[in-house]
């Protein structure tokens, strides 16, 4: 029962394999480039594999994603057909993302970014903005992190829609549901956070069209993936005024390049793809724990649907 792991730093890699070497004893854990043996591997445990990797291993069980999407594994264009993949989510994963989601929406909603302009010029920038019930906020994807997302920021008091794939009913969240719906969500919409997987129908759904239906003034934050984005078309909008402000997490190449606008224009805040990032020991508990679960029943709640993309 040999376990493998991949993680694009050979260190994280190594360090992983001891975690999991003390999580799983009695288990064969091994780094990717260490098998000797790849027909008896049978589980893969992965961040952005490298295409063709995976292939090799012609008796593996199952594929675990290390984090929530399973985007970065179906990019491997060799990657072979029917393995059930895991994701990695949880409590953990859901808190970290509701403070990320929380904080950044607050700081849009009290226009904390030109308070900190303002205060580096010594201007006394007195403004008043409108209280929550009167700013709308949609949070488009109504999963694990996005439901939880907008039954937070409907406690706190905002205008919550959210925008599923198919028609949810959240307590305080209006909720719209298609590409039919998806006009009438945005409508209005001062603050919109996505916190969608990226497939083949999300890809680059942050665009001039979408940002031309949200009201002049709103502000987007991203949280899903880079490839949401058309980073352009961002530029664009704010560029142009439309968009106020943009709080970006994910981006096409993470590390986001030094050269990339992204990093010193005014009106973007970027982060290191930290909105939700578990810490590895509780990634490698949980991790652990659907392992097991999968060699003594043959699945686990968290395996994702490969076709739907995620
Ligand atoms: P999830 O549980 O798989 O939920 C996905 C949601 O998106 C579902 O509500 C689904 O609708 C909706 N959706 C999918 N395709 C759609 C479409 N074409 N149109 C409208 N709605 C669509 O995902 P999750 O666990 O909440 O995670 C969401 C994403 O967050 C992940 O895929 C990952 O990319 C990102 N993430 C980022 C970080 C970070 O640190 N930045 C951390 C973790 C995750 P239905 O419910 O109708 O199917």
């Amino acid at each position: 029962m040999t376990v493998a792991i991949y993680l694009p730093s050979q260190d994280n890699t190594d360090w992983w394999v001891k975690l999991m070497q003390g999580l799983l004893p009695g288990w064969d854990i091994v780094s990717m480039d260490a098998v000797t043996d790849p027909a008896a591997v049978h589980y893969a445990v992965v961040w952005r594999p490298r295409t063709g990797d995976i292939a090799r291993f012609s008796n593996l069980k199952a594929i675990v994603s290390v984090g929530a999407g399973i985007d970065h594994v179906l990019a491997d264009a060799e990657l072979p057909l029917g393995v059930p993949i895991i994701r990695t989510v949880g409590q953990d994963l859901t808190q970290r993302m509701l403070e990320y989601v929380t904080l950044h929406v607050l700081r849009h909603h009290r226009d904390m970014p030109r308070q900190l302009q303002a205060q580096a010029e010594r201007d006394w920038h007195s403004i008043v903005v409108p209280v929550a019930p009167n700013r709308v906020v949609g949070v488009m994807g109504l999963g694990n992190l996005g439901a939880a997302a907008a039954r937070i920021l409907s406690q706190v008091g905002f205008a919550t829609r959210g925008w599923s794939k198919s028609p949810k009913a959240i307590e305080g969240v209006d909720t719209f549901a298609g590409e039919e719906g998806l006009a009438q969500f945005l409508d209005g919409c001062g603050i919109l956070v996505n916190l969608l997987p990226l497939t083949s129908a999300t890809k680059g759904i942050l665009n001039a069209d979408l940002f031309s239906k949200l009201p002049a003034g709103a502000c987007v934050i991203n949280c899903a993936r880079g490839g949401h984005l058309v980073d352009d078309d961002l530029l664009e909008a704010l560029d142009s005024g439309h968009l106020k402000q943009a709080t970006l997490d994910v981006f096409h190449q993470e590390p986001l390049p030094s050269a990339h606008p992204f990093w010193t224009h005014p009106a973007i805040t970027v982060t290191p793809h930290i909105a939700s990032r578990i810490d590895a020991e509780t990634g490698g508990r949980l991790i652990a724990e659907n392992l097991k679960i999968f060699r003594a029943t043959g699945t686990c709640p968290d395996v994702a649907d490969a076709v739907r993309g995620y």
